[in-house]
Formats: C-alpha cells, sequence, structure tokens
C-alpha cells in the first residue's frame, strides 16, 4: 500500500518503514501539484446535482444548498436562530418524532426543537452533501463531536472494534487510544487493515493527507480491504476541492470544517457526509447527546463553501512555490507535500524548531488550519501532544517537524518571513 506523501531532501532519512516510499525532485512535485489543483476539471472537477444534471464543483460551491433563495425573494441565505417552533398540532408533532425516532430522517416541515435540526445548518449540510457526492451530511458542534457521534452509533449496535492507522489528528487518535467511548482500538499499516478486522469491528479510520506528516493512503484499496465495514475517511486535509473519498468507496468522510470549510479561523464546526441510512444514525446521536452546530456557524460555513475551491487553489500554489524553496533550502531537512498538492506542508529542520515558532512574524504560530492566513505549529509540542511519544515518532511525527497551513498572502512576503524564522532557529 502506498503512502504517498512525497519526500524531499531524503539525505537523513534512515527509518527503514519509509524506505518504499517515493521520492521525487522538488520540480517535479511543484509541476505535479499545481496541475492536480489548478485545473478545474481534476478529479473532484464536477459532482452531480439534484436536478439529476451535472453542475462543476465550483457551481456547486456558489449555489448548492441556496437553491431556492430567489424563489424566496432572497439572495443571501436567511438565519433561523429558533430554538424551539410553535405548533398547534401536538398530534402531528408527536407523529413527526416517533417518525426520527425510527429512522432519524428530517422531519417534514419545521423541525420541532433545535436539537433534531436547524434550516440553516439544513442548507450548508445539503451543500457539503452535494460537493463531497454523498446522500447526506451532518453537522456538529467540532470535528470531534463528528468522529463521536459516528463511535457512538457503532458502539451502540455492540460494534466496538476500531482500525485505525496513525497518524491521525492528535485527539481523534487520543479518544481512541483512551478507549473515551468505550471503543477498542487496532493500529495496523494500511496493508494491516485486512487482517485486523474481527465480527466486532465497526470502523476503519484512517486520514489521507495525515495530519501532520501529510502522508498519502490509497483510498480505493482501504475501502476493498474493509469490505463491509465502513471505512471512514477524514478529508479535513484535501477538502472535496482536491478528493472525494465516496467515490473511493469511503462510506463515511469526515471533516473539521473547524478548518477549510470555515476558512476564516472563526468557525468551530464538524461533519460527516455518508449515506442517508448512516445519517438517520447520527442525527439520532446528535439528538441524544446534544453535539449539535449553532446557526450562525451554519451560515458562516455555508459562505465559506462558496469561496472553498478559489481559496484552496490559491493556497496550494502558494503552498507549492514554498516547497520548491524549502527543498533547497539547506537549513531543511526534509519537506512532506502529498502527490494530490493542498495547502499544508510539513518539513523538518536541522535546527530547533521551538526557534523557528518564535521567530515568525508574518505568520502565526498557531495550532489549526485551513484558514486565510498562514499557520505553523510544532506537532509534538501542540496538535499531537496527546499522542504517547513513541507512538507519535513511531508514525513519522519527528520532533524536528513543523506544520505549516499555507495561506493567500503573498508567497514572496511568506518566503521572507520563514527564511528570517529559519535563520533564527540556525536551521
Ligand atoms: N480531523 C483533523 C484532520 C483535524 O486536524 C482536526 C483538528 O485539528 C480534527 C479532526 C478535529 O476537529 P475540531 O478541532 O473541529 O474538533
Amino acid at each position: 500500500m502506498d503512502f504517498g506523501s512525497i519526500h524531499i531532501r531524503d539525505a537523513c532519512d534512515d527509518r527503514p518503514h519509509e524506505s518504499g516510499r517515493g521520492t521525487a525532485p522538488t520540480e517535479a512535485v511543484g509541476a505535479a501539484g499545481a496541475v492536480g489543483f489548478l485545473g478545474h476539471a481534476g478529479p473532484a472537477g464536477s459532482v452531480a446535482s439534484m436536478g439529476g444534471g451535472v453542475r462543476a464543483l465550483d457551481t456547486e460551491a456558489v449555489h448548492a444548498g441556496r437553491d431556492d433563495l430567489a424563489r424566496l425573494g432572497l439572495h443571501a441565505a436567511p438565519i433561523d436562530l429558533s430554538t424551539t417552533y410553535p405548533s398547534y398540532d401536538s398530534r402531528g408533532e408527536a407523529a413527526r418524532i416517533d417518525a426520527f425516532a425510527t429512522d432519524g430522517a428530517e422531519p417534514d416541515g419545521p423541525p420541532v426543537y433545535g436539537r433534531l435540526g436547524n434550516p440553516t445548518v439544513a442548507r450548508f449540510e445539503t451543500a457539503l452533501a452535494r460537493l463531497e457526492g454523498t446522500e447526506s451530511a451532518v453537522a456538529f458542534a467540532s470535528g470531534m463531536a463528528a468522529l463521536s457521534a459516528v463511535l457512538l452509533v457503532r458502539n451502540s449496535l455492540g460494534l466496538r472494534h476500531v482500525v485505525a492507522v496513525r497518524p491521525l489528528y492528535g485527539c481523534s487518535d487520543h479518544l481512541l487510544t483512551a478507549g473515551l467511548l468505550g471503543s477498542e482500538v487496532t493500529w495496523v499499516d494500511p496493508a494491516g487493515i485486512e487482517d485486523a478486522l474481527r465480527p466486532d469491528t465497526g470502523l476503519v479510520l484512517v486520514e489521507s493527507p495525515a495530519n501532520p506528516t501529510l502522508a498519502e493512503l490509497d483510498l480505493r484499496a482501504i475501502a476493498h480491504a474493509c469490505g463491509s465495514v465502513p471505512l471512514l475517511a477524514d478529508n479535513t486535509f484535501a477538502t472535496p476541492v482536491l478528493q472525494r473519498p465516496a467515490e473511493q468507496g469511503a462510506r463515511l468522510v469526515l471533516h473539521s470544517a473547524t478548518k477549510y470549510l470555515g476558512g476564516h479561523g472563526d468557525v468551530m464546526a464538524g461533519v460527516v457526509a455518508c449515506d442517508e441510512e448512516f445519517a438517520g444514525r447520527l442525527r439520532q446521536v446528535r439528538f441524544a447527546t446534544g453535539g449539535v452546530l449553532h446557526p450562525l456557524a451554519g451560515y458562516l460555513l455555508l459562505r465559506g463553501l462558496s469561496t472553498l475551491p478559489v481559496r484552496v487553489r490559491a493556497a496550494s500554489a502558494n503552498a507549492a512555490e514554498l516547497v520548491r524553496r524549502l527543498a533547497a533550502d539547506p537549513r531543511v531537512a526534509r519537506v512532506h507535500y502529498p502527490r494530490l498538492g493542498g495547502a499544508m506542508i510539513a518539513f523538518e529542520v536541522h535546527g530547533d524548531p521551538h526557534e523557528v515558532i518564535a521567530a515568525v512574524r508574518l505568520i502565526t504560530p498557531a495550532v489549526s488550519l485551513g484558514s486565510v492566513d498562514t499557520l505553523i505549529q510544532h506537532p509534538a509540542s501542540i496538535s499531537h501532544r496527546v499522542v504517547d511519544a513513541e507512538d507519535r515518532r513511531g508514525s513519522g511525527v519527528s520532533d524536528r517537524l513543523l506544520r505549516l497551513s499555507v495561506g493567500l498572502e503573498d508567497v514572496a512576503d511568506l518566503w521572507r518571513d520563514l527564511d528570517e524564522a529559519l535563520g533564527s532557529g540556525r536551521g
């Protein structure tokens, strides 16, 4: 199975488990990335619309979830802040609650109560499902709330065993390793997934590209290895602009919508795109456990989706140029950048990574990612701190690794800041 992440300046790579990974000269990576994300008709270039026709991804990003607005005499999506919905027909409400308890389908008409659903949030869910090419999507208060809901759905069926591939985002790893929701995890290499499946396996969980190493997985091969066990692919880093895991066989596609989908660092949210049957179970868990998304967040996410393709392509072009410069820099030991492209870079420095973090001025030293501005962080100290140090290092998260979320600034300004910061860290 191909891990996919491309390592540049691999001279100090002596880890045997990575020896099979592809290496490529900087120029080749930059070019491959550019073709992948700058071409508008890439693998994620068009999606089926509800009306049966096919609309391009860029069109869906702007119109999905808003198709009724003109009919309503509106241009911007309305924000419905109601927590409850009046009804003089309590028999009818009882029937709607019974129906929701049966299959978790969204009630026809007003949602009865804010925990059953919200019309503004539903617009975001509709739009994201369209972009990911799934029947449905269910939004949550955060990415971790979304992952928790998936685990609770499976646990409630007695399917508590999870097979997962490292690295994952640190808190996802922690949630599984600590068994906080009663699940039991088996960590495997991608090639070991099939053998690790048990009768009580409820989920296979992967990230591609992975946080923070940007390792890529062959999702189609993994989905095949999963058989009937649902594959959850965390698509936070790629976004549907670069990759649509459902088309490759993932039953569940998860996003920390806090990142690229919101895109401006001011919304905390999570979402799972999936088939309607699983979505119903997720809505029931959301109703019972309360991890709902606030309608204002739903509005901001819908607005964020409309610029998602443009933001991802522009930030990815910046990232490809920074990859080229980092890879040629003697202060940098290795650069990790996915074949898929994208706006996330990881690199290992010869010097002290903490000094680099302390020295950036334009770039913000902060955890999280996917915003319009560029962020840098040290995974071993922050995003992956909760992972046991040996497990962390064993999955390729070295203590010298820095993770850069490239934004929309002018790339020359970004490089000037990085260059000076690398100088402070003495490489
Ligand atoms: N998945 C990935 C890949 C992430 O990077 C994160 C957070 O950084 C999460 C899930 C969790 O999302 P949230 O912080 O919105 O709960």
